[in-house]
Parts: C-alpha cells; sequence; structure tokens
C-alpha cells in the first residue's frame, strides 16, 4: 500500500506495518556501503530491527518506502525546526539552485548568514562557514591550540563533537549506542593529549587544572549535553568552566552544534547567558542542508587564515545553496516558531511520561530547554555514568512498539528527542494512541 504523502491521520497504518521495501533496500545498501549507512545510528543497531528507507517528508511527517508513515521525532537528528520541506525553505532552495550550485568564491547570501548567526549570539562577533559540526569542532580545537600554543584538550564522557580524531574518546551518540570506549584508527598520541572527565563534575576539572594547568588550550563542551540523551548542565556548571579556564589562560569552547538555534533563538547562551570564548554551530543553521560554523570574538578569529596564521579551508565552504537553506530557516524561526518547539517538547514529556508511569515503569523523562529524552532510572541524570546504568534494554521494545504505531523515536536510548514546531494534534493524537503499548512492551522487557 503506498499512501499520499499529506492525508489524513486515519489513513496511518497502525498495525500490520510491511517493511519489506526498507527491507530490500537494506540488504542491497549493506553490499555497497559499510552496514548499509552512511552515519551509524541509522542502522537501528542499538534497537535491532530493519532500518526504514525514507523516501520523503513533509511538516511532522516521514514516509519510507513501503509507504509507511511516521510522525517525525528525530528532525534529521535537530536540524528540521520548522518541520520537512517548509515552503519557504524550498523556495529559497530552489532559487539558490537556479543561480549555479557552488562558484569557490565569496557570495553576497554567506555575509548575510553570518551576520544572522552574530546578531543571535552575543558572544560571537565573527564566523567561519564550513561543511559540518565535526568540522567546526575540529577547527575550533585547532584555532584554540594555535592561540594558546598548548596541545593537552579536556572534554566530557558521553558528549559528542563530531568524529573527530582527538574527541572520539568516551563519546556520546553513535559512540554510546555502539559502546565503544573510543576508535581504532586515532592514535596514542591523539588520545593522550584528550583528557575526559565526568560531566557535571567540576571538581573533576579543578583538579585536572592544578595539575595542568599550563598545558591546556581548551575545554570543550555541549552547552547542554544531548548525546548521552538529553542531560543539562548543573548551575554553575558552565559558569565553573569558563571561570578555570580563563583563570588558566584556557580557551573555553562551547559546543551549539544540537542547542544553536533549536532551544532559542540564541542557544542554550540565550538560556544560561554563560559566554564561552569560541562557538561551534551547525544542524539547525542549515536547515537540513550541509553547513556549520565556528566563531566567536574577532580577535580570536582574527588568528585564522587568511587573516592570520591557523589554516583552515573549504572548496564548498559557504555553498549558497546551503546557505540560502540556512538563511530561510533562521530568518522563519520567530518567536512562535521557538514558543511550538518549547510547548510541544513540553506536551511530548508529559504524555511520554504519563504513559511509563501508568504502565508502572521506572523512567525520569529529562529536559535540556526543548531537548528530552527518557531515562529508564528512578533519578535525574547527570552523567554519562549514569545514563549507561540505567535500565537501558527496556528502550529496544519501546522504540519498536511506538515505529509500529507510526511514531519515529530516535533508535537508541543515548540520543535526543527532537521535536519541530509543525507537530499538530493530529500527530499528537498519534503519538498518544502509540504510547500506551509503548509503555506496556518497556514494561513487560526483561533484563538481559
Ligand atoms: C551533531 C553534533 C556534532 C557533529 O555534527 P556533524 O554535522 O554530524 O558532523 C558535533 N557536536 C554536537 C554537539 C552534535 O550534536
Amino acid at each position: 500500500m503506498r499512501l499520499a504523502v499529506v492525508g489524513s491521520p486515519s489513513s496511518v497504518p497502525t498495525t500490520a506495518q510491511s517493511t519489506s521495501a526498507s527491507a530490500r533496500l537494506f540488504t542491497d545498501a549493506s553490499a555497497v556501503i559499510p552496514g548499509g549507512v552512511n552515519s551509524p545510528v541509522r542502522a537501528f543497531a542499538a534497537v535491532g530491527g530493519t532500518p526504514r528507507f525514507i523516501t520523503s517528508a513533509q511538516g511532522a511527517w516521514l514516509t519510507d518506502a513501503d509507504g509507511n508513515r511516521y510522525v517525525d521525532l528525530v528532525c534529521s537528528w535537530g536540524p528540521m525546526i520548522l518541520g520537512h520541506a517548509h515552503p519557504a525553505v524550498v523556495d529559497a532552495v530552489r532559487a539558490a539552485a537556479g543561480q549555479g550550485l557552488s562558484f569557490g568564491a565569496p557570495t553576497p547570501a554567506e555575509v548575510e548568514l553570518a551576520k544572522e548567526i552574530i546578531a543571535r549570539v552575543r558572544p560571537v562577533e565573527q564566523v567561519r562557514l564550513v561543511n559540518s559540526g565535526t568540522e567546526a569542532t575540529m577547527s575550533a580545537i585547532r584555532l584554540a591550540r594555535g592561540i594558546t600554543g598548548r596541545t593537552a584538550i579536556v572534554k566530557f564522557a558521553g558528549c559528542y563533537h563530531g568524529h573527530v580524531d582527538a574527541l572520539l574518546a568516551q563519546a556520546g551518540s553513535g559512540v554510546a549506542t555502539l559502546g565503544l570506549p573510543t576508535s581504532p584508527g586515532v592514535t596514542g598520541a591523539q588520545a593522550a593529549d584528550t583528557i575526559v572527565l565526568p560531566y557535571n563534575d567540576l571538581e573533576a576539572v579543578r583538579a585536572v587544572f592544578a595539575e595542568r594547568g599550563d598545558q591546556i588550550a581548551c575545554v570543550i563542551t555541549e552547552a547542554a549535553a544531548g548525546n548521552m540523551g538529553a542531560v543539562p548542565p548543573k548551575p554553575g556548571f558552565n559558569a565553573g568552566l569558563r571561570d578555570l579556564c580563563h583563570a588558566h589562560g584556557a580557551l573555553l569552547v562551547m559546543d551549539e552544534v544540537m542547542t544553536g538555534f533549536r532551544v532559542s533563538p540564541a542557544g542554550w547562551f540565550g538560556i544560561d547567558g554563560v559566554a564561552g570564548d569560541l562557538y561551534t554551530f551547525g544542524k539547525v543553521m542549515s536547515g537540513g542542508l550541509p553547513a556549520a560554523a565556528f566563531g566567536g570574538p574577532a580577535t580570536h578569529m582574527a588568528h585564522l587564515a587568511p587573516a592570520g596564521p591557523v589554516y583552515q579551508a573549504g572548496t564548498l565552504s559557504g555553498n549558497p545553496v546551503a546557505v540560502a537553506a540556512g538563511l530561510a530557516t533562521l530568518r522563519n524561526a520567530d518567536a512562535s516558531v521557538y514558543a511550538a518547539l518549547d510547548a510541544n517538547a513540553a506536551r511530548l514529556a508529559q504524555l511520554v511520561g504519563d504513559a511509563l508511569s501508568a504502565a508502572g515503569v521506572e523512567h525520569h523523562v529529562q529536559l535540556a530547554g526543548n531537548l528530552f529524552s527518557v531515562f529508564f532510572t528512578d533519578g535525574p541524570v547527570h552523567d554519562y555514568a549514569a545514563a549507561q546504568a540505567a535500565q537501558n534494554w527496556r528502550f529496544p521494545p519501546f522504540f519498536h512498539a511506538l515505529l509500529e504505531r507510526g511514531v519515529y523515536a530516535p533508535p537508541s536510548p543515548f540520543e535526543t528527542w527532537f521535536v519541530s514546531a509543525a507537530l499538530d494534534d493530529d500527530a499528537f493524537a498519534v503519538i498518544e494512541a502509540a504510547l500506551p503499548a509503548a509503555a506496556q512492551a518497556a514494561a513487560a522487557a526483561e533484563a538481559p
């Protein structure tokens, strides 16, 4: 059965979902793409089953190769705050594409995108556009090392900053999903320059600075952690990091690739007001096309080539089509969109919590702004060890019961759920109808 992209929720299959087309595609893909996917978490390794091959998306809905429709609570891992195929974004992309796809020369629109970012995040005076969040964090680390002349960096267990060699140690996201300590291919030297500490543990940071303070180029942190599930910084944690960095001549790199332009117009900075020395952005700022950025005060950014000696470049950086998608997304993300994101996250978190309570499942629904995730444990989770210690074996049956009923949640207990402003009452009706059975499935799960 192939359903129209836009239709009433009554046309959503809730039982007897066919996945034969996705299964066939996954077999095909696995022959020509390692693991059948181009980014590991997509393979459903943590939850089992057949990853759905998506053929189109509109508003709050995904349609897969079998014609099944799902309410999308992943939103391409964050970017799609306006919903899929938003008319203003699609029009902007069409118009830009018609003017040529790439010039390898400066363009007027990239200046506008830089201004849009800077206008929203006060500590950022200049940005350099890149192609992915990974490139942004890699470049920010190089810049921090170039500015300070130091080699060591501090990161936190369970935080994910892209697949940069030096930042994969005890990383969150797919590294957590697959249970990897780090990755083969990362050299001992790269790992040795990375100091990994528990998230939300300011004492551990203080101790490391006391011992090696003159070697540390930077501390990199997710402004609010979203790659071990949603784990907000404890009150005073980000400010404490800033103070320790400044006392020891190190830079604080605020990774806002996930939180930026999603949790508020100014990202997490708009929530806690703690200024980092360097910032990384991605996801929302490119509206679903490949673009990202890093930035900071002009005095720091002046170290970057061609103004300064720290080299950084990109053939497709500032790509005009990606820039058009980003600009259209940010310009359409007005106060009503942020209000909708917050309201939708609160409504969804409440529904998930109520369903699990009704089924008697021990859980904690945790919010970081409008990011949220559910931990199968009875108290708040402040770090990666606590996230790993939860009853994560309850997640796969919970996930599959939702999926079979038309709700596409992230396929890992270590991933944040992402809402869009396009979630409407029809979408929530599907979610609400699916949750009791999913909560029952979580309740019935047995420890391995
Ligand atoms: C997604 C993410 C990255 C990596 O971005 P990519 O575009 O996937 O390379 C970096 N940092 C954080 C906090 C992220 O969530």
